[in-house]
C-alpha cells in the first residue's frame, strides 16, 4: 500500500472516530439532563452503559455532577421507565448509587442489601430489570469499610441479621492467604473478603439465574464487579466486562 493510500485511510479513520465522538457527546448530553426514553435505552450497549457509569462517577468525584431538574424527570418518567443499568449495592448510607454515579431519576435500578449479595428475590428483581425492562448492565458493587463484611468476619450474631451475614460467610471462608487475625481488626482481611464477596456474588448470579446467564452469554447484557471507596467516593471497576465466563 502506498503512502497516499495510508494517509487516506488515516483520514477516513479519524473522520469516523470524530463522527463517533460527536454522536456520543450528543447522547451524553441528552442522557445527563433528561430522563431516558425507550429509544435511548435501546441504543445503549453494555460497554456504553459501563462507560456512562464510569463517566458519572468521574463527574461525582470531581465535584462536577450534572445539575438536574428532578421534578421534570419525575414528569418525564411518570408513564414509564427505561433505566440503562442495574446496581447491586450495600445498605450502607454512604453509597447512594444514583448520586455516586451521577445519574437521575429513571436511570438506574438499584438493589440494596447489607453485604451486597444476591438471593432469589434479588435475582428475580434483576431479571425484571434486564429482561423485562431493558437495563443493559448489571453491576455488583462492594465497598471499603463495610460493616456487614466486618460482622461476617467476626461471626457476629443478632436476630435475623445472623442469617443475612451467613450469606457473606462463603467469601470469608474463600479468602486464602496469611491473614492474621482473620477478623474485622485486620483491614487487609476485611478488604480481601469484600472483594471476594463481589466475585462470588457475580458467580452466584451467573450460576443461579438462567435468564441472566443466557442474556450475558448472548452479549445482551454485561456483568461487572466494582468496589466503592468510602473515603474518596471513587468507584473502581473490574478490568473487564464479563460476557459469559
Ligand atoms: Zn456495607
Amino acid at each position: 500500500m502506498n503512502k497516499q493510500s495510508l494517509i487516506s485511510l488515516y483520514v477516513l479513520a479519524m473522520t469516523v472516530a470524530l463522527t463517533g465522538l460527536a454522536v456520543s457527546a450528543a447522547v451524553d448530553a441528552d442522557t445527563a439532563s433528561a430522563a431516558l426514553t425507550r429509544e435511548a435505552q435501546a441504543a445503549i450497549t453494555p460497554a456504553r452503559a459501563l462507560k456512562m457509569l464510569k463517566e458519572g462517577n468521574e463527574r461525582f468525584v470531581t465535584g462536577d455532577s450534572v445539575k438536574r431538574d428532578f421534578l421534570a424527570q419525575v414528569r418525564q418518567t411518570s408513564k414509564g421507565q427505561f433505566p440503562f443499568a442495574a446496581v447491586v449495592s450495600c445498605l450502607d448510607s454512604r453509597i447512594p448509587p444514583a448520586i455516586v454515579f451521577d445519574q437521575g431519576i429513571g436511570d438506574l435500578f438499584v438493589a440494596r442489601v447489607a453485604g451486597n449479595f444476591v438471593n432469589d428475590d434479588i435475582l428475580g428483581s434483576l431479571e425484571f430489570a434486564t429482561r423485562l425492562s431493558g437495563a443493559r448492565l448489571v453491576v455488583v458493587m462492594g465497598h471499603t469499610e463495610c460493616g456487614a463484611i466486618k460482622g461476617a468476619c467476626d461471626g457476629a450474631q443478632l436476630g435475623l441479621l445472623t442469617a443475612t451475614l451467613a450469606s457473606i460467610n462463603p467469601a470469608v471462608k474463600a479468602v486464602q492467604g496469611d491473614y492474621t487475625p482473620r477478623t474485622s481488626k485486620n483491614a487487609g482481611f476485611v478488604q480481601a473478603v469484600a472483594e471476594m464477596n463481589v466475585q462470588l456474588t457475580m458467580q452466584m448470579l451467573y450460576d443461579r439465574s438462567v435468564v441472566l446467564r443466557e442474556m450475558i452469554d448472548r452479549g445482551e447484557i454485561g456483568l461487572v464487579g466494582a468496589m466503592y471507596d468510602v473515603s474518596s467516593g471513587k468507584v473502581t471497576f473490574a478490568d473487564r466486562l464479563l460476557h459469559g465466563q
